[in-house]
């Protein structure tokens, strides 16, 4: 039987003369990857010649720079908003330091926001166990109560940006939740993809894929109770990027206490890797999919986010990503994969 998963990608080579070595010829490699689910392509090229830009945080406390934080003090409970009482009965949810409110600039009719701490500047290895788990619980608390009231929206979605280079419009640490029945591209055809892979083969991808990839042992970085964490053979992100999948978690309401720990303990070991790195900036994402499928389980995907350089802030996205819709990355899955794996080693099970 042909395998169901295959992993495709085309090697090339590139020849010129070399000035910095006389003009004599020089072969640079480097790769067409096929997205074992979508056939989506990513490039990957420059190899190491992209690096993480340190951000100096302690200019982020400066007044000047600082400017207006909604988020700080009590504006939080002064000058954010409150959902209406059929939505949200309390008008906010809180755990700890967690404080979820409305968006306001919503994405859908369901939108929050998650402010995660006190502190306006958050380095990565100082978020908390606590920290992180009362935000995600809130979080998906209220995704949780929004599904069951007014208008059905199928998807539901965090997303995070942390820090200026990944797009973040304010440092204070926040999370956005919201329930859609857009949910973006990538989404869709993965969605679309898992349940034309489930009609032809009557088993989840994401499970043949986890039992694969930890078979291959080329992508696999270790698993913390129900979830497996792996990097993605196709990279969405220029330094490549770290997915997490739950199998057996098809929609919000599977997702239990014991999933939201083991997602925080993986969340926490890539900080310290990112940390140890001089990662100062990702985006990253939580997706559920609709009730009563058995194909598409919650996963979650974190890319780093860097400026090229801090002379200029040129950012790491460009023509590729934007009008092309190519991702590339500059660091290959396998290499990113053997360095994550000790983080993961190092500190056992959740
Ligand atoms: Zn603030």
């Amino acid at each position: 039987m042909a395998a169901r998963i295959t992993f495709k990608k085309i090697d090339i080579e590139n020849t010129f003369l070399d000035p910095r070595q006389d003009f004599q010829p020089i072969v640079v490699k480097s790769q067409v990857r096929f997205d074992p689910l979508t056939g989506r392509t990513g490039h990957f090229s420059h190899f190491g010649a992209i690096k993480p830009q340190q951000l100096d945080l302690e200019k982020y406390l400066d007044p000047p720079v600082k400017g207006f934080c909604p988020f700080c003090g009590a504006r939080r409970e002064v000058q954010t908003p409150k959902f209406p009482r059929e939505i949200i009965a309390e008008g906010r949810l809180t755990r700890g330091e967690a404080l979820l409110v409305p968006n306001l600039y919503p994405y859908d009719i369901y939108s929050s926001v998650c402010i995660m701490t006190r502190a306006h500047v958050v380095p990565l290895d100082q978020f908390s166990y606590k920290i992180l788990l009362d935000s995600f619980t809130i979080g998906l608390e209220f995704l949780k109560r929004v599904k069951v009231i007014g208008t059905p929206l199928p998807y539901h979605i965090m997303g995070w940006n942390y820090m200026p280079p990944s797009g973040g419009g304010l440092v204070h640490p926040h999370q956005q939740y919201f329930a859609t029945k857009h949910p973006g591209n990538q989404f869709a055809d993965e969605l679309r993809a898992s349940e034309l892979f489930y009609r032809s083969y009557q088993i989840d991808y994401w499970q043949e894929m986890v039992n694969i990839e930890q078979k291959n042992d080329e992508r696999y970085i270790g698993q913390l109770g129900g979830s497996h964490w792996l990097t993605s053979y196709v990279a969405l992100g220029m330094l490549g990027e770290i997915i997490c999948v739950f199998p057996g978690v098809y929609c919000i309401d599977d997702f239990r206490s014991a999933n939201i720990s083991e997602l925080v303990s993986g969340i926490q070991k890539i900080f310290s890797y990112y940390s140890k790195k001089g990662i100062y900036s990702f985006n990253a994402s939580l997706f559920f999919g609709p009730e009563g499928q058995r194909f598409f389980p919650a996963h979650f995907r974190i890319v780093p986010r860097t400026f090229l350089n801090t002379r200029d802030y040129a950012p790491d996205l460009n023509f590729f990503q934007a009008v092309l819709q190519e991702p590339v990355s500059v660091v290959l899955p396998e290499d990113l994969c053997l360095e994550v794996k000790s983080f993961f080693r190092a500190y056992g099970r959740p």
